[in-house]
């Protein structure tokens, strides 16, 4: 097939759009262009809370699978798109169903909290959902001697331990983009920058996340730039987050925190980029790849993911 410009795509997923009463769910790690082009650009909770609530036909996600499972498991009877189906998520690959329910077995007893960052079976064998938006309000919304599995992030499961003192036991997965943050790197940043305050994504280890001026979700990050007086920012996270910061405040400087190897890019998730323009336009023209699962699991895995969103909309979040 003939490759188009940028903007050709751009006018006709704008036409497809309308003419398929389709819309584009972006998440924050996507990049500049398709952020711009999206009907909703947000974190995994905002997202999953515009895909349960809009009058589309068609939800096209650009993400990554678990996103776009989740979107079908909120509108089941909506047509879900995701435009490269090798665009997976090396934490929610870190957590297997079969070793899952082992681990389950071994920890009789637990509720089973489980990151939004996970495959439907996951979610299937879960009895609550989180995102890191709310990962901390979810636990703290269960009774105080309620025993907890956390997972599949490690490093956000140690982030909501120690935010909580419950007792939780941790599935030990990771992200291999917020894992490979350089404390070294960053310091050295903040010497050239001392007036730069460190953000940080609770995904990341723990010693970025103790030189961190600030923890959040993608979100809050964003509306801590917005808020802070601060001018300049460190930011640990993948680097998609620091389009929509420039966007809301073009005056503020954003530093992405460096990897350990600085000559691996890893600073971007390679999964989240291998969403583009192109084949995006492709989707919504062939209306493939789409997300489809089975009725017994999606309900399964409904269950768990209506009880998070029933929390946080008593809580506000
Ligand atoms: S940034 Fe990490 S957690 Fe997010 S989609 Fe990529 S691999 Fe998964």
């Amino acid at each position: 097939m003939k490759t188009q410009s940028s903007e050709y795509y751009i006018k006709e997923i704008q036409r497809l759009k309308k003419e398929k009463n389709a819309i584009i769910l972006a998440h924050f790690y996507q990049t500049g262009d398709i952020q711009d082009i999206a009907d909703f650009v947000g974190d995994s909770l905002a997202l999953s809370q515009k895909a349960a609530s809009n009058s589309a036909d068609i939800i096209l996600f650009a993400g990554v699978k678990f996103m776009a499972e989740t979107a079908k498991i909120l509108a089941p009877k909506k047509k879900v798109l995701l435009p490269d189906v090798n665009a997976g998520c090396s934490l929610a690959d870190s957590c297997k169903s079969e070793d899952f329910e082992k681990f389950i077995d071994n920890n009789p007893g637990r509720t089973v909290v489980s990151y939004i960052n996970t495959n439907a079976e996951i979610k299937a064998l879960s009895d609550i959902i989180c995102t890191s938006s709310n990962a901390v309000q979810i636990v703290e919304s269960l009774p105080a001697d309620e025993k907890i599995i956390f997972a599949p992030d490690r490093n956000l499961g140690n982030f909501v331990l120690n935010k909580t003192g419950r007792d939780i036991v941790i599935w030990n997965g990771t992200c291999h983009v917020h894992e490979e943050f350089s404390l070294e790197a960053i310091l050295k940043l903040k010497k050239d920058y001392p007036d730069a305050k460190i953000i940080v994504h609770p995904e990341c280890e723990l010693p970025v996340r103790m030189v961190a001026d600030f923890i959040g979700s993608t979100s809050a990050l964003l509306q801590y730039t917005k808020k802070d007086k601060g001018e300049k920012y460190i930011v640990a996270t993948e680097v998609g987050i620091i389009h929509q910061m420039k966007k809301e405040n073009p005056g503020k400087t954003y530093f992405p925190a460096p990897p350990r190897d600085s000559t691996c890019g890893c600073s971007e998730c390679n999964f989240m980029k291998l969403i583009t323009i192109e084949k995006i336009y492709n989707s919504l023209v062939n209306e493939k790849p789409e997300i489809i699962l089975d009725n017994d699991l999606l309900y399964k895995a409904q269950k768990p993911i209506a009880r998070m969103m029933d929390i946080s909309e008593k809580l506000g979040l």
